[in-house]
């Protein structure tokens, strides 16, 4: 349920009373105060009659159920402003500012994963792309470096002071419980958890996930749709899971959300990414979104072209896969980019940013008839 207004219509005491009505049915609430509207939104799988006709004497508030069973609070109804997640160095994703996100698709030796990291740094790379752990689609190929990789965060960290983001995924050795592969995970020092595209129905990996407070960022599955994706990240935002959504409780609130393209006949790229998914998403979500040029085309001559589009499209952010010699990578090295190719998008995709915060279509609270 949503209670909106016009900004000045509402006064604080209405928003403190609307809460005091929420705590009294044992509902949650976020408030919302954006540059026109107000809008808070109340958290809660049910809401009785009585709470309803008491939301709606408080005033000037526009009372609405939201459809049961949907992404309540990933989408832009229930919370109309853009979330900006802040990292650990004081950037904030989403919101406004843009976020490169740089680094090898998998890890190889540290004299490489140093020299990635100092490339990701120099080229003004915001978060650092560490992927000890590798998922592939055939069991053949290259599966990462396993634990032994991750000891190289801690270093790359020292080296750049820049934060890192790795793959959450279950190692082949190990039989260890979603909740305690996160803690694993943290201990090791990474700062943001991707959630790649092959576990983007993992809903045990993604209830795990609502239980810290660290950044996810959530890929799209290979088959999904957009509408698939948001349901996926109201896992993780909600914390609620199970037969009667019997795992529910807060959940995190720091989700990012990655377009990565989906599985599709064509010649002309890896996995199809259909830029419209980008103001498809941000009219729906005010989740931070980020683009992935790379394994939607396949080809490295093909990411700068679309990572710049994407950002024209609105994107918060790219993740972009760099290798200090692309040729030699271990995974994924048709569509890894080197220094001068990361150096231009980073430096172009900035200019492309400004230009377009003018627009008037960047209020995304428009509405769908004029
Ligand atoms: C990756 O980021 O290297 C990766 C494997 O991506 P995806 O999960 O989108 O295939
Ligand atoms: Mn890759």
């Amino acid at each position: 349920m949503i209670l909106a207004a016009d900004k000045g219509k509402v006064s604080g005491a209405d928003i403190e009373a609307a809460k005091r009505i929420a705590l009294k049915y044992g509902l949650g609430t976020n408030v919302d105060t954006g540059t026109t509207k107000v809008v808070v939104g109340i958290k809660g799988d049910f809401i009785l009659q009585q709470a309803e006709d008491e939301f709606r004497g408080i005033g000037n508030f526009e009372v609405t159920r939201l459809t049961k069973g949907s992404y309540k609070l990933a989408s832009r109804q229930f919370h109309p402003s853009a979330t900006e997640i802040e990292l650990p160095t004081g950037h904030k994703t989403g919101g406004g500012t843009l976020t490169f996100m740089a680094g090898q698709c998998s890890l190889d030796d540290w004299a490489y994963v140093k020299e990635s990291a100092i490339m990701a740094k120099e080229a003004g790379a915001d978060v650092l792309r560490m992927m000890p752990l590798k998922p592939r689609t055939s069991p053949y190929s290259f599966q990462g470096l396993g634990w032994k990789g991750f000891e190289m965060i801690a270093r790359a960290k020292q080296e750049t002071g820049l934060p890192v983001i790795t793959e959450i995924l279950m190692p082949e050795d190990d039989t260890i419980s979603p909740q305690e592969l996160v803690k694993r995970f943290e201990e090791f020092g990474v700062d943001i958890y991707q959630v790649g595209a092959r576990n983007a129905q993992n809903f045990g990996l993604l209830h795990a996930l609502s239980k810290t407070k660290k950044p996810v960022l959530l890929k799209n599955g290979t088959g999904q749709n957009a509408e698939e994706m948001l349901h996926g990240a109201e896992y993780i935002l909600s914390g609620a899971w199970g037969p009667g959504n019997s795992h529910n409780g807060d959940g995190n609130p720091n989700v990012m959300l990655c377009a990565r393209g989906s599985s599709g006949e064509t010649t002309a790229s890896r996995f199809p990414l259909d830029i419209a998914w980008v103001p498809y998403l941000r009219q729906r979500t005010h989740l931070p979104i980020i683009g992935d040029p790379h394994h939607s085309t396949g080809d490295w001559r093909n990411v700068t072209d679309v990572a710049l589009g994407l950002i024209g499209a609105g994107v918060d952010g790219l993740e972009l896969e760099i290798h200090p010699e692309p040729r030699k990578a271990l995974s994924d090295q048709k569509q890894s980019i080197g220094p001068k190719q990361l150096e231009e998008i980073i430096t172009v995709g900035t200019q492309i940013f400004a230009a377009r915060k003018g627009l008037a279509l960047e209020d995304s609270s428009a509405p769908y008839y004029r």
